[in-house]
C-alpha cells in the first residue's frame, strides 16, 4: 500500500498487523491517526530531535528505543548529528519536520514519539518547562489533577501560565512555555524548587524524589525530565503503554476540575482527532507565549557532583595503587559515556560493572557477570561512586586493603542511555565494548539496604557468547588474571597513577 503525501512518497507495509490486540486495532490505523494528526503535531516536532519508541510486532512484542536514524531511512529524511562523548561517530537525530517524516516513523511502528525539550541547532536551551506528573500505587490520574492545581497555584502567583496534558499513560504533564533565552540547569532547578516546596507542604501527596517505596498514594513531581539529555512523551503522540491505543492530549483547566472518573481523561485516536478538530491545537501558545524565570532561577548553573566520600572511606591510598578520588566533569544522566566491566578476583571472583554519570563512575558488583542471553537476570549489587580514572585501572589492591585481590579489565567502552534514569533505578543501555556489545536492562529491586539491588538482563537480541580464552584476557593489556596477579608485563601498557 502506498500513499501520496505532501512531497515523499511514503509505501505502508503490513498495514493489517494487529498492534493493540484488545480492541484488535491494526498498524494501519495506528498511520490513519498520525496522517490525521499531522497539522496539529508537525509544529510541536519540527526542529526538535526525537527518540522513537518502536513496536514492530504490536504492543505485546519487542520494543525498542530509536534515537539513531536507521541506516534504511531514505535520504530525505532529515537528521541532526549530535556528537557522542569519548566516541568517535554521531548520533543522527531524526526530525519529523514534515508529513512524509511523521507516515515514515509510523510505518517503522514507532507508535510512541518523544522528542527534546530543545530544538536544533540550540540543543542547550530548552523552549519550555515540563512537570511530568506520575502517580505511585494507590493514587491516578485524577490524584495528579489534585496535584496540577498545586503547581498551578505557585505558577499562577508567579504570573507564569502553564498548560496540562494528559500523557496517554498513567498521569499528567504540565508545560510551562519560556521561548526566551534560559539554560537546563535553571528550568532544573526551578522545576525542583516547586516539587520540593509542594512536598512540603503537601507531603501525603506530593513527593519529588524517584524512591518506589515513598509514592504509595502519592504523585511524583518528576522535574528531572528537565534535562539535556531527556525526551517526553509528545503533546498527540499516541501510547503503547496501556491495552487500549490513548493519545497524549491537551486538556482545560476547567476540564480538569470536571473530571469525575479516570476515563474523563483517557482519548481514543478517534476522540483524539475528534477533539482536535472541534478545539484545534490547545497547546499551540506552548510553541509562540515569551516567559521568563524568576531572576533568582534565571542564574542557576548546574549542581555540583556529589564527592566521593564513600569510596575514599574504605581506601588507604598510600598503600593501594586504586586511584584517588577526583571528580570529572558531568551531568546527571548524559546519554553517553564510558563504561568498565572489571572482573575482580577479591574474596570471591566477581564483576564490576560501571558507567561514567554525573561526574563519577556509577558502580555494580555483578557476581555473575553480564549474561549474554535474552531473560537471564543477574543480580547487580550497588556499590559506591568510584572515581572517574577507575575506568582503566588494572592490577593488584594489596591484601588486607578493601577488596583485596586482582583486577583486571574485562571489557572497557561505551554506553548509551536509550531510557529511563539511575534515580529512578531504570536504566536501559547499550553496550559498545570490545567484547560485549547490545542492550542490557539494569533496573532497581530493593532500595532498602545498604546495598541497593538491581537486576540487568539481556534485552533485545542474544549478544555473542565469549570463549573462555577471552574471559581470562584483559581488554586494555592483552594480559590473563595471573599475569596481573604476577604484575607482568604491566609497564608496556598500562600506567600507575
Ligand atoms: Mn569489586
Amino acid at each position: 500500500m502506498a500513499r501520496q503525501k505532501s512531497g515523499e512518497m511514503v509505501t505502508f507495509t503490513n498495514v493489517d498487523k494487529v498492534f493493540f490486540p484488545k480492541p484488535g486495532f491494526t498498524k494501519g490505523q495506528m498511520i490513519q491517526y498520525y496522517l490525521a494528526a499531522a497539522p496539529f503535531i508537525l509544529p510541536h516536532l519540527r526542529d526538535r530531535p526525537v527518540t522513537l519508541i518502536r513496536f514492530p510486532d504490536g504492543i505485546t512484542g519487542e520494543s525498542f528505543y530509536e534515537k539513531n536514524a536507521p541506516r534504511f531511512a531514505p535520504p530525505w529524511l532529515k537528521t541532526f548529528a549530535v556528537g557522542r562523548r569519548h566516541k568517535p561517530g554521531k548520533i543522527n537525530y531524526i526530525l519529523i519536520n514534515d508529513a512524509s517524516a511523521l507516515a515514515w516513523c509510523a510505518n517503522i511502528a514507532g507508535i510512541e514519539i518523544h522528542p527534546f525539550l530543545h530544538c536544533v541547532p540550540k540543543v542547550d536551551t530548552p523552549t519550555h518547562i515540563v512537570f511530568d506528573l506520575d502517580p505511585g500505587d494507590g493514587a491516578d490520574i485524577l490524584t495528579c489533577v489534585q496535584v496540577a492545581f498545586l503547581v498551578k497555584d505557585i505558577t499562577d502567583d508567579l504570573g507564569l501560565q502553564i498548560f496540562p496534558k494528559v500523557s496517554g499513560s498513567k498521569g499528567l504533564q504540565l508545560y510551562v512555555p519560556l521561548n526566551t533565552p534560559t539554560t537546563y540547569a535553571a528550568t532544573a532547578s526551578f522545576a525542583k524548587a516547586v516539587a520540593e516546596l509542594l512536598e512540603q507542604k503537601h507531603g501525603n501527596l506530593v513527593v519529588s524524589h524517584m524512591e518506589k517505596s515513598r509514592r504509595r498514594n502519592r504523585v511524583l513531581i518528576d522535574w528531572s525530565q528537565n534535562n539535556p539529555s531527556k525526551t517526553t512523551a509528545s503533546v498527540y503522540s499516541m501510547r503503547a503503554k496501556r491495552e487500549e491505543p490513548f493519545i497524549s492530549l491537551p486538556v482545560t483547566w476547567p476540564e480538569l476540575k470536571k473530571a469525575k472518573h479516570a476515563k474523563d481523561l483517557s482519548f481514543s485516536p478517534d476522540e483524539a482527532i475528534q477533539r482536535l478538530k472541534k478545539k484545534g491545537d490547545l497547546f499551540a501558545p506552548v510553541l509562540s507565549l515569551k516567559q521568563k524565570l524568576p531572576q533568582a532561577f534565571a542564574a542557576q548553573s548546574a549542581p555540583p557532583a556529589p564527592p566521593l566520600k564513600a569510596y575514599a572511606a574504605k581506601r588507604d591510598f598510600t598503600r593501594t595503587a586504586e586511584p584517588q578520588p577526583k571528580l570529572g566533569r558531568g551531568r546527571a544522566n548524559q546519554s553517553t559515556g564510558r563504561f568498565v566491566i572489571q572482573k575482580h578476583a577479591a574474596t570471591r571472583l566477581h564483576y564490576d560493572f560501571r558507567l561514567e554519570m554525573e561526574g563519577t563512575l556509577k558502580s555494580w558488583a555483578v557476581p555473575k557477570g553480564l549474561s549474554p542471553d535474552p531473560g537471564v537476570k543477574r543480580a547487580a549489587f550497588e556499590v559506591e561512586d568510584h572515581p572517574i580514572n577507575y575506568l582503566k585501572f588494572e592490577g593488584t589492591i594489596p591484601k588486607g586493603q578493601y577488596g583485596g585481590g586482582t583486577v583486571m579489565v574485562w571489557d572497557i567502552g561505551t554506553y548509551e542511555l536509550l531510557g529511563g534514569d539511575h534515580a529512578k533505578g531504570d536504566l536501559k543501555l547499550m553496550l559498545h565494548g570490545s567484547k560485549i556489545t547490545g542492550e542490557w536492562h539494569l533496573f532497581r529491586i530493593k532500595t532498602d539496604e545498604s546495598k541497593p539491588m538491581w537486576l540487568i538482563v539481556k534485552s533485545g537480541q542474544a549478544a555473542k557468547p565469549i570463549s573462555v580464552r577471552r574471559d581470562d584476557q584483559s581488554a586494555l593489556t592483552k594480559r590473563t588474571m595471573a599475569q596481573i596477579a604476577a604484575g607482568k608485563g604491566s609497564k608496556k601498557v598500562w600506567r600507575s597513577h
